[in-house]
């Protein structure tokens, strides 16, 4: 660990210090010799390290350059492809392989979840899983069903793409400096075929994304500027519904109403 490294808020740095908690990771992603393993965020390289116990090499990207260059250090070129950048706007396809889909690995900057899960989900490279320490909060409303709470965008839209399983939790103390929220890891499995038939994607986001801007109206109201009745009616869904009652299948036939003669 760089002892000179102070660690900084702005960049989410909480590094993992529980090896227990590594492990545990690591047997989740249970990368094999091959894996076109990528990393997001390898710090200080704890998890780094762990993972190279299993496969000889992987690939990260780390915005942070003065972790850059102690990573340089402590792993050599054959072990580390080490990408100094904003995973954010960094293009996967650049480094995309024909022949091995990404298995993507990171302990997430919390301030960078929601962007980062849709800049990957609409990246077109081949991903094959993906394992994210997340902040607990953002697990649950992941795996959020319709009527609860935690029902939303952010989960509807990611299981339009992914199968998405909350493995386990993880406590502050399992970190330096510790965040203020428990933690919990969650693996991501893109559908190989979509689980809904859809015209075109964007008009899910945009119908998902004005229902639940006013999640307490009901989506007559809500979505009074896009749809009208019989919309609704041809979609087969009670327009006096709120947004959180609403599956994806559901939101994927109000989807099509917007552009029904439309095939993608
Ligand atoms: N993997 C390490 C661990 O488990 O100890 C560090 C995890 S720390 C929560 C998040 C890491 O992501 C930090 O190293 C931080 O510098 C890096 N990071 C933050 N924003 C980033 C971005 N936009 N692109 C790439 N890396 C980023």
């Amino acid at each position: 660990m760089p002892s000179s490294h102070r660690p900084r808020k702005r960049f989410g740095q909480n590094f993992l210090i529980d090896r227990s908690v590594l492990y545990q990771i690591a047997d989740a992603v249970a990368p094999q010799l091959g894996d076109n393993l990528l990393e997001i965020g390898p710090g200080q390289g704890a998890l780094t390290a762990v993972l190279l116990t299993r496969i000889k090499h992987l690939t990260a990207v780390e915005i942070d350059r003065d972790l850059v260059a102690y990573l340089q250090r402590h792993f050599t070129a054959a072990q580390l492809t080490l990408y100094s950048e904003d995973i954010l706007r960094f293009n996967l396809s650049r480094i995309a392989q024909d022949n091995a889909a990404f298995r993507i690995v990171g302990n997430l900057p919390y301030n960078i979840t929601t962007p980062l899960l849709f800049h990957l989900l609409a990246s077109h490279v081949a991903i094959a899983d993906m394992h994210f320490m997340l902040q607990r909060e953002v697990a649950d409303r992941l795996v959020a069903t319709p009527g609860s709470e935690q029902y939303g965008r952010l989960g509807i839209m990611v299981s339009y793409h992914c199968q998405v399983e909350r493995l386990f939790e993880v406590p502050p103390e399992a970190f330096s400096p510790p965040p203020k929220v428990t933690s919990a890891v969650v693996r991501l499995v893109p559908h190989r075929t979509p689980p809904v038939a859809l015209h075109h994607l964007k008009s899910l986001e945009q119908v998902v994304t004005t229902a639940f801007s006013q999640r307490r109206k009901t989506v007559r109201n809500s979505l009074k500027n896009l749809l009208n009745e019989t919309h609704f009616s041809a979609a087969n869904i009670d327009p006096g519904e709120r947004p959180e009652r609403l599956s994806l299948v559901q939101f994927a036939a109000l989807a099509n109403q917007l552009n029904p003669g439309e095939i993608s």
